[in-house]
């Protein structure tokens, strides 16, 4: 039977790209998303992969979704921590609201996620977990002070975890895209992101979601095991220390 992976936040953007790619290399697929009903409608319809819905920054639904799609597919061998927010703003006009709810999502739903399908990794002595960081946790990003903390804890998380999985067969790897042509990126005025953001990257344009794609196809390979606790870079180069 082929693996089990699920993708939060796989209906959409870079995690569609993650789930069609995940799928093309003969997993089973599940993918999650937060309320864009549509959106997700579409994608099954056009991908065949099931979507389901709940908040990854919501401890129980995660638990109770994860016993759903294994119900449905079989345990999950594979956990792609995908979904992700930004609610930018300068730190003086940052509200508490703003920090909590990319905290909750970014950071907490890695936690909430994780910790729902760990223990079935543990007990079955395979698993693999891929974080999607950000190149903005690096670096830091003005008016992201939330995201850019929120980002740096994944691959703190990351870390962490990948020692706690290593003798249990379970890697833990993280991907620090750079910007690439999603809605979240589209979603920057256009002068900011042909002025300001592009030319800083040396490869010239925005990367497409299907370039994360194979990379997270490459750290889920079943011979990919002495991969862990890595921090992948996909940026078009862009130099940031
Ligand atoms: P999109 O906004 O295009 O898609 C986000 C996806 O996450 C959607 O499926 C959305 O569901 C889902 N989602 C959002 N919040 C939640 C939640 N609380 N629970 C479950 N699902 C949720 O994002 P991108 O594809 O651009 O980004 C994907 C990941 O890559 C994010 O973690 C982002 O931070 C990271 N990243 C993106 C970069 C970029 O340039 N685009 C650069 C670096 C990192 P719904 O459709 O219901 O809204």
């Amino acid at each position: 039977m082929a693996k089990v992976a699920l993708v939060t936040g796989g209906s959409r953007g870079i995690g569609a790209a993650i789930s069609q790619a995940l799928k093309a290399a003969g997993y089973q697929v599940a993918a999650t998303y937060a309320g864009n009903d549509d959106a997700a409608r579409s994608f099954t319809d056009e991908t065949g992969i099931k979507t389901y819905k709940w908040s990854v920054a919501d401890y129980d639904a995660c638990k109770n979704g994860v016993a759903q799609v294994e119900a449905d597919l079989g345990p999950i061998d594979i956990l792609v921590n995908n979904a992700g927010i930004t609610r930018d703003a300068m730190f003086h006009k940052m509200t508490p609201e703003q920090w909590k709810e990319v905290i909750d999502t970014n950071l907490t739903g890695l936690f909430n996620m994780t910790h729902a399908v760990w223990t079935g990794m543990r007990d079955r002595k395979f698993g693999r977990v891929v974080n999607i960081s950000s190149i903005n946790g690096q670096k830091g990003q003005a008016g992201q002070a939330n995201y850019s903390a929120a980002k740096a804890g994944d691959l703190g998380f990351t870390k962490a975890l990948a020692q706690e999985g290593a003798r249990a067969g379970i890697t833990v790897n993280a991907i620090c895209p750079g910007y690439i042509g999603t809605e979240m990126v589209r979603a920057i005025d256009e002068k900011v992101l042909n002025e300001r953001i592009i030319p800083q990257i040396p490869v010239g344009r925005l990367g497409e979601p299907e370039e994360i794609a194979r990379a997270v196809v490459f750290l889920v390979a079943d011979d990919a095991g002495f991969i862990t606790g890595s921090t992948l870079s996909a940026n078009g180069g862009q130099f940031f220390v």
